[in-house]
């Protein structure tokens, strides 16, 4: 059996990216950009006042301070999204409002506060001042934001391969942006195999087992950007089994989990043999070593279109690992995002795991953050079985083959944000 990295690297080769489209900004949260973004615009576009207050000439109020005030004649009231008519001129200031366009001849800007008139809170008002004493000197340029202070023209403002997300959402719509390119989303086919699955719902008896993949592994691909076609349950026949994937042969990969390690009725791979090929079958990783992954073959108009099939473990967590550390990569490839390697951060081990194995083993992990220091926990299981332990668990440790694990041993842990 081939070591997990072995297995990803396999994987990987076998995926693409998928191809651009076009849409709105808000429909690509999620999507990773297919362009450079370059911005049409300066912003602000022309030269802006920050406060609300008085647009003014700084040589005008040298000097100026509370028992000195300079007086100067109101021309004009600005209010943004509006072109000031008149130009400040000797003894003259022009009342502006926060992102109004400064004036020609204004250069600098007063806040209401450092003016004899306590800033307007109840609305325009038709009985403004006609004059305005202004307490403060000022230096030219004060209180203004020159055009392009935000952005300038041309500026290379997100690149090719960014994740769109809410910041990102914002930025586009403020330079105008109404179309981006991104890759498309996967559509990922579900199946779940077994003959004693039930849905949850229907009572328990002995020797059945709710289907709990076909929830997880749904929740899992919405998670990850792409966009879940639940298949069904298929029966532990090859006639069930072949008439739920062709339901499925549609999507950009299809996911199976259960029937793929080497029982009787393990049939996934047996189709796969058949129907395509199959390109890793079990790795040196547990739980989930039973894990298999090929290609489907689909014949139309004389063309073979090759659909991805990963066969993910049955078992409720060797399910989940295998999403985790084989589908999860695969999916963000063809969502294009350029890193697809988990996040891995180091901590420091509380416990320790003696035990040297055949395999690198999983083991679901508690990781906190004390005194800026990672430290995890490894030994939920032994407390109260492993279902205690997934549930209880933020994050995953893989323990390479043959090694193992004393308390205050730097180990690699991933993070999961599930
Ligand atoms: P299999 O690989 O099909 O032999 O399944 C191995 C174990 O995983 C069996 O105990 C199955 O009942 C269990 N299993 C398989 N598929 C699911 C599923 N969708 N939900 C919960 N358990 C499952
Ligand atoms: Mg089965």
């Amino acid at each position: 059996m081939i070591s997990y990295q072995e297995g990803l690297k396999i994987v990987l080769e076998h995926i693409n990216t998928l191809e651009i489209q076009e849409k709105p900004p808000m429909d690509c949260i999620g999507q990773v950009l297919a362009e450079d973004i370059n911005s049409d615009y300066s912003l602000p576009l022309t030269d802006s006042s920050g406060p609300d207050g008085y647009a003014v000439r700084a040589e005008d109020i040298t000097g100026a301070g509370k028992n000195t005030p300079a007086i100067l004649d109101i021309i004009e009231i600005v209010r943004a999204g509006v072109m000031p008519k008149n130009k400040v001129t000797a003894g003259t200031a022009i009342r502006i409002m926060t992102g109004s366009i400064v004036p020609e001849g204004a250069d600098c800007v007063v806040r209401f506060e450092d003016t004899d008139e306590p800033s307007n809170k109840s609305g325009p008002n038709a009985d403004n001042p006609t004059k305005v004493k202004i307490y403060v000197e000022q230096k030219p340029g004060t209180n203004v934001n020159k055009a392009g202070k935000n952005v300038k023209k041309g500026t290379l403002i997100l690149k090719r391969g960014s994740l769109i997300g809410l910041a990102q959402l914002s930025v586009l719509t403020t330079i105008g942006k109404t179309k981006i390119k991104v890759h498309r989303r996967p559509v990922i086919a579900v199946i779940s195999t077994g003959d004693e699955l039930i849905k949850p719902g229907q009572p328990l008896s002995p020797g059945k087992a709710y289907d709990c993949n076909t929830e997880t592994v749904k929740a899992l691909i919405s998670h990850y950007g792409g966009i879940p076609k639940i298949c069904g349950l298929a029966r532990d026949t090859k006639e069930s089994l072949l008439a739920t994937i062709r339901k499925g042969l549609s999507a950009d990969a299809i996911i199976t989990s259960g029937g793929v390690s080497k029982g009787d009725y393990d049939l996934v791979r047996l189709i796969l043999e058949k129907a395509g090929e199959v390109f890793l079958a079990g790795i040196n990783m547990g739980p989930g070593a039973s894990f298999a992954f090929g290609e489907y073959h689909v014949q139309s108009k004389g063309k073979t279109r090759t659909v991805p099939v990963f066969g993910l473990s049955g078992p409720p967590a060797g399910c989940m690992i295998n999403f985790e550390t084989m589908v999860r990569p695969a999916l963000l490839k063809m969502l294009g995002f350029p890193n697809t390697e988990h996040p891995i951060v180091e901590a420091i081990a509380e416990d320790a795991v003696p035990e040297k194995r055949q395999m690198a083993i999983v083991n679901w992990t508690d990781l906190r953050q004390v005194n800026n220091q990672y430290r995890v926990r490894f030994n939920i299981i032994s407390e109260k079985g492993p279902l205690y332990a997934m549930a209880n668990a933020n994050s995953m440790a893989i323990i390479p083959v043959g090694e193992e694990v004393k308390a205050g041993d730097k180990v690699q842990v991933m993070p999961l944000d599930w």
